[in-house]
């Protein structure tokens, strides 16, 4: 057996059904890996209390529950914009410092509810805005993977870096993140794991700190395609607590993994060949959809002519909202509350507050969020950006009413690239890395990325699939297919 941090969730499952090893055995085995891993700087509030506590509840509920989920002892990571029951949830912002939520997320507590085990709570970027990792208030998280025969140290990607790293280097066996415009997928396509977004709806928002309400969505992030089937699952249902969760019935994702696509319509949309995109990627790209194909899939090229504003759009609407989620955090009632000078007023104590508890990245997204919502600058900005929304998920279903099942696509334009390697760029350059998700969001649609092979310096390159809305169980079965057709079996090697 390898090491009990190593194994997958299904692997743990079944291990734990049979009585092979407890859940208090692997959480150990978590926990010490944990230890051993501050380099990477993955977890930032470590709960081994709370895991002790859960783990041998789990192992108690597994002896006399023989129908006990398929989540029950599993150690899992949460990212920090969960807010969860007395632990620390600060979406990596100086300004939830010490806020300690009286409740739990949905999300979070459907884990529970299913005898997960929670490690503790994972880096991110501050407020979910980013795509590095940079910008949390407890530093960047570390990528696992290395280019070979370089120290470089690399991003995990972003926002969901935390949970990314983690995941790879073993350290859990599944984690939370949350996609807005590609947090779960591409910091899993730089770490070599599978990240999936379901459809807008499909996960329960409450208790998760609000980034860009109308495209935020949870997800698990797995070692495999069966993992995250798992996962999902128990993340996913309706929740009268959020009124834009779906009250649509959750289907046995896992068993819709088949392995048969025969007769599926896999679309290859043009506008994703961008240029300069590197020939690895072009060519990862080829071999997935002649994969497909040779599982008895039909490949066939679509156009998606709205992609093209998809970014702009995108960085339009997610400030817009952001501004307007954000305006919570004045000193009052969360967190950070900045010390006053004598005279100062309740204007200054907003002011100071937000000076001092907000990054860099969060101030500029208020700042063009603010200004898009303006009056003399709205129908320009905002309401432009509305309308191409509409067109960028008209394009979707076009594609999808000729009959289309599943789109493959690049996961992201490149690699991990080196920490600190963007910081003198415009910050345009950053945004860049979402070229190929943010799409997904801004139609709502389940997206998947998988792991797919290494470029020539060793680093994890992933593929997206993107499915139809409400279609996760099929979407992961062609996951399924191509991870198996792939063969991904790397792991980084241990420097930390
Ligand atoms: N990188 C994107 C951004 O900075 C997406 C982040 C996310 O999906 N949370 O907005």
């Amino acid at each position: 057996m390898s090491a009990l941090n190593s194994l997958t969730i299904a692997e743990a499952r079944d291990l734990l059904r049979k009585r092979e090893v407890t859940s208090l055995e692997i959480t150990e085995a978590c926990l010490k890996s944990i230890e051993g891993a501050g380099a990477l700087n993955a977890f930032v509030h470590k709960t081994p209390e709370i895991a002790h506590a859960q783990a041998q509840a789990a192992d108690e509920r597994l002896q006399s529950d023989p129908d006990a989920p398929a989540m029950c002892g599993i150690p899992v990571g949460i990212k920090d914009l969960f807010c969860t029951e007395g632990v620390p949830s600060q979406a990596a912002s100086r300004i939830l410092e010490g806020f300690l939520p009286e409740y739990e997320s949905t999300v979070s507590r459907q884990l529970k509810e299913a005898g997960s085990v929670m490690l503790g709570k994972l880096n991110m970027d501050e407020f979910a805005m980013g795509s590095s990792n940079e910008t949390s208030c407890y530093g960047n998280a570390v990528n696992p993977w290395r280019r070979s025969g370089d120290a470089t140290p690399l991003t995990p990607g972003g926002s969901s870096g935390g949970s990314a790293s983690a995941v790879a280097a073993d350290l859990c066996l599944g984690a939370t993140g949350t996609d807005t415009g590609g947090s779960i997928r591409q910091p899993a396509a730089f770490t070599g794991i599978v990240g999936i977004k379901p459809t807008y709806g499909r996960c329960s928002r409450w208790g998760t700190v609000a980034f860009a309400s109308s495209l935020d969505q949870a997800g698990p992030m797995t070692k495999t395609v069966r993992d995250a089937a798992i996962m999902l699952q128990a993340m996913s249902g309706p929740d009268h607590k959020d009124s834009t969760s779906a009250e649509i019935p959750v289907p046995d994702f896992e068993a819709a993994l088949t392995g048969d696509i025969r007769g599926k319509k896999i679309g290859i949309p043009k506008e994703y060949r961008m240029e300069g995109m590197p020939a690895e990627i072009e060519k990862l790209w080829a071999d997935g959809a002649a994969m497909l194909k040779d599982a008895g899939a039909e490949i066939v090229d679509i156009s998606l002519p709205y992609t093209k504003y998809a970014l702009p759009a995108y960085y339009v609407i997610a400030p817009a909202e952001a501004s307007s989620n954000l305006a919570r955090y004045d000193g009052v009632r969360y967190g950070h509350r900045a010390k006053l000078a004598q005279g100062d007023g309740v204007t200054e104590l907003y002011e100071k507050t937000r000076a001092e508890g907000f990054g860099k990245e969060v101030q500029r997204r208020v700042m063009i969020g603010t200004y898009v919502l303006s009056a003399g600058f709205y129908d320009a900005y905002y309401n432009r950006a509305r309308k191409i929304r509409t067109l960028i998920k008209r394009d979707f279903d076009q594609a999808f009413a000729s009959g289309i099942d599943a789109i493959l696509t690049p996961a992201t334009p490149s690699a991990a690239f080196g920490l600190g390697e963007m910081a003198e760029a415009d910050p345009v350059q950053m945004y860049l890395n979402d070229v190929f998700t943010v799409t997904v969001n801004l139609a709502g649609l389940p997206g998947v990325a998988v792991p797919a092979g290494l470029d020539r310096q060793g680093l994890p390159l992933g593929l997206q699939l993107i499915g139809r809305p409400w279609e996760e169980g099929d979407l992961l079965n062609h996951a399924y297919v191509l991870e198996r057709a792939l063969g991904f079996v790397s792991k980084p090697e241990k420097w930390w």
